[in-house]
């Protein structure tokens, strides 16, 4: 790969010398190879062919409204696309994830390409996609509306080309994966539904052509703090949680940080209180902290821990009412941070479908279904769906369809080059 095709979006750009580095095993199935066997050429075809119906299902998948835990309606429609495209063992989960297998030679190795269901918005949201010439209007019309329509697009592509491959494909419409849910089901996932038996793990999630070797993780915490709250003139000399509150707050806003890898913390919400004459009886914060590196997230909130404690104790001590402000921490999201790194195999045979395909590559971070296996150390990445995205997570979200379907070729390639020894 020449320096010039390579373009460097973000952390690090792998070079024609990692190409080069490639085992006689990976050479053998080296993408540029599967793109000459006409039955991989027929199904890359296929997924230009159908790019239409590909749209006409991003739009259908994507007026069936699916905030996160509540992914039933919108995980039914993928149930029924994967058993009319003829996928094996269609099921749920006990999480609510739609699976479907595509069996290959043996059952190893055994690849898991997956896409979330859920969106940002909530219930009441109206998710009737606009379109607009070559533009779709719609809230989450590209993530993940797009990912779900690539993902059946995939398994439509390899069967009308009858692509037999060595090892096995299970595809997934995960629950959970945005906000709060706190990817519950890529969780379930490795944790129980599919435990031990994934080699390889691909996220399509959102658009565009970029490939995520970095998951950045995060940890976010509700802090309640409480007292016996009081009339402010009658009882004056009580602690005061909104004064703890406000002296955990200055702590955490004095925190240093390393730059890179770059960890970031956050106090996005407030409240509490009763009135402007009442000592509060209760104060609560919402706090995020973010990493890609699992060492400075764990250093980060070991240091919030110790402020929230420090808050507390200082409070208590200036009105010398021993333990009468205590405070709660509660975990409300736990996202482990984790990479896949830039020479392993997995990442070398995406750079590798980049150059069959004469695109640009290049390696970013992110935070998606692939935090889960990268904390595990299975090999993850996460791809782009093709076209172009705008607002993601805003009620303006849009998407441009011109050359999209370049994204669903990427998909296809990229899904039978690893399902390879
Ligand atoms: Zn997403």
């Amino acid at each position: 790969m020449t320096r010039r095709r390579c373009v460097i979006a973000a952390t690090v750009c792998v070079g024609a010398a990692a190409f080069a580095g490639l085992t006689a095993q990976e050479r053998s199935a080296a993408p540029a190879d599967l793109l000459k066997d006409p039955i991989v050429k027929a199904a890359i075809d296929a997924a230009r062919t159908n790019e239409a119906q590909t749209i006409e299902e991003q739009i259908r998948f994507c007026e069936v409204a699916a905030p996160s835990f509540k992914e039933s309606a919108r995980a039914e429609a993928l149930r029924g696309a994967f058993q009319q495209l003829g996928l094996r063992n269609v099921r749920v989960d006990k999480a609510g994830n739609v699976l479907g297998d595509r069996p290959g030679a043996a059952t190893q190795p055994h690849l898991v390409v997956a896409a979330h269901l859920d969106t940002v918005f909530s219930g009441d949201t109206d998710v009737r996609v606009k379109r607009d010439g070559a533009i779709l209007r719609g809230p989450g019309i590209g993530d993940n509306c797009r990912g779900l329509a690539v993902l059946v697009a995939v398994v439509r592509a390899l069967r009308q080309a009858a692509v037999q491959t060595p090892g096995s494909i299970t595809f997934v419409a995960t629950v959970g994966e945005e906000g709060l849910g706190d990817l519950r089901g890529v969780k379930q996932l490795f944790t129980e539904t599919l435990v031990g038996e994934i080699d390889r793990f691909v996220a399509i999630d959102g658009t565009g052509l970029g490939v995520a070797n970095v998951g950045v993780g995060s940890r976010r915490y509700r802090v309640s703090f409480k007292g016996p709250g009081g009339h402010s003139f009658a009882a004056f000399g009580l602690a005061n949680p909104i004064d703890a509150l406000g002296r955990a707050i200055a702590k955490v806003a004095e925190f240093q940080v390393p730059h890179q890898p770059k960890t970031t913390f956050n106090v996005g919400r407030v409240g509490g209180g009763t009135s402007v004459n009442s000592i509060p009886s209760e104060a609560w914060m919402e706090v995020d902290m973010r990493s890609s590196d699992p060492a400075s997230l764990a250093a980060l909130d070991a240091r919030f821990q110790k402020a929230i404690d420090a808050a507390v104790s200082e409070e208590n001590e200036r009105w010398r009412t021993p333990r009468m402000i205590t405070a709660v921490k509660e975990r409300v999201g736990d996202r482990p941070p984790g990479s896949t790194p830039a020479d392993s195999s997995i990442v070398r045979t995406a750079q590798a479908v980049h150059r069959a395909l004469n695109l640009p590559f290049s390696l970013s971070e992110s935070s998606t279904d692939s935090n889960i296996p990268m904390s595990l150390h299975i090999p993850a990445i996460t791809i782009g769906a093709g076209g172009d995205g705008a607002d993601a997570h805003a009620p303006t979200e849009s998407f441009n369809t011109t050359d999209a379907s370049i994204g669903t070729q990427r998909a296809v390639l990229l899904t039978i080059a690893l399902a390879q020894k």
